[in-house]
């Protein structure tokens, strides 16, 4: 008998296996063995999170995350005060369920400069902190691919991210590598090993880049079905000192239209052969 994968260190986000509710997505992660859960706040609008807070520690499951805050650019003041106020209760949310980290996706608005949106995204993450640091949960900010640069994420790539954290100096903040944003990056093993210097390599996101996409938001692949060398990427955030959960992210029509206990059986077999 072949020795079973270790999954211990395997954690999939509630949106991968979107159809699921968080119900039978905990149900299901469990009883395959895998060790973690990241929490999309689609999953658990309505809920009691001390009854979800229960539910995901009696099955075993350990909490990577909740996704997502951030938003922070607009270009009228009200918005920003509105993002600012939604993010403290992102982070109201995490405390009750227990998530140790809230991960960003700072935003950008149309009919601003891309330097303006730095600058409001600054600002929205130094007002949130606060609350943060009293609720004792960490803030990752998460570098996007540029071609989410006008309307998801001004922070682009690992080096803005590691510089806004460097001009926010605060501990609580930090960064989540996701490889489906970063993989094309030139700077990506030096930018990943100044992130781990500095302490605040908080979490990692897995999914593969197909060839062609045909939607850039919603076609991510399967580890293996696409051209992102994960083992490398994988190397250097663990010689950066990451040894946390590795999350699987994937958006995806085409996987969300398939039978989910299937599709999170090939997950696990790509883990095992990919990462
Ligand atoms: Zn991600």
């Amino acid at each position: 008998m072949p020795t079973p994968p270790d999954l211990s260190r395997l954690c999939i986000h509630t949106i991968t296996t979107r159809p699921w509710n968080i119900y039978k997505a905990v149900e299901n992660y469990a009883r395959k063995g895998i060790g973690g859960i990241s929490v999309w706040r689609d999953a658990i609008e309505n809920s009691d999170l001390n009854e979800i807070r229960n539910l995901i520690n009696d099955s075993g499951l350990r909490i990577a995350s909740l996704l997502r805050g951030g938003f922070f650019a607009a270009t009228d003041v009200t918005a920003r005060l509105a993002a600012i106020d939604e993010n403290r209760r992102a982070i109201d949310e995490c405390a009750a369920m227990g998530s140790p980290l809230l991960v960003m996706v700072c935003g950008a608005a149309p009919g601003q400069s891309i330097h303006e949106d730095v600058d409001q995204i600054r600002a929205g993450l130094e007002a949130v902190l606060p609350h943060a640091r009293s609720c004792g949960v960490r803030v990752g900010i998460e570098p996007l691919h540029p071609v989410y640069a006008d309307t998801r994420s001004a922070i682009a790539t690992m080096r803005m991210a590691n510089d806004l954290c460097d001009q926010i100096a605060d501990t609580s903040v930090g960064v989540t590598v996701d490889v489906y944003h970063v993989w094309w990056d030139p700077d990506l093993k030096s930018e990943i090993e100044r992130c781990g210097d500095a302490g605040r390599l908080f979490s990692l996101h897995i999914c593969d880049w197909k060839t062609p996409l045909t939607d850039v938001l919603n076609d991510r692949g399967i580890m293996g079905e696409g051209i992102i060398d994960i083992p490398i990427i994988r190397s250097w955030v663990e010689a950066a000192g990451f040894n946390g959960l590795i999350e699987v992210e994937i958006f995806s029509n085409r996987w969300w239209a398939t039978d989910q206990t299937e599709f999170l059986d090939k997950i696990v077999r790509a883990y095992s052969e990919h990462v």
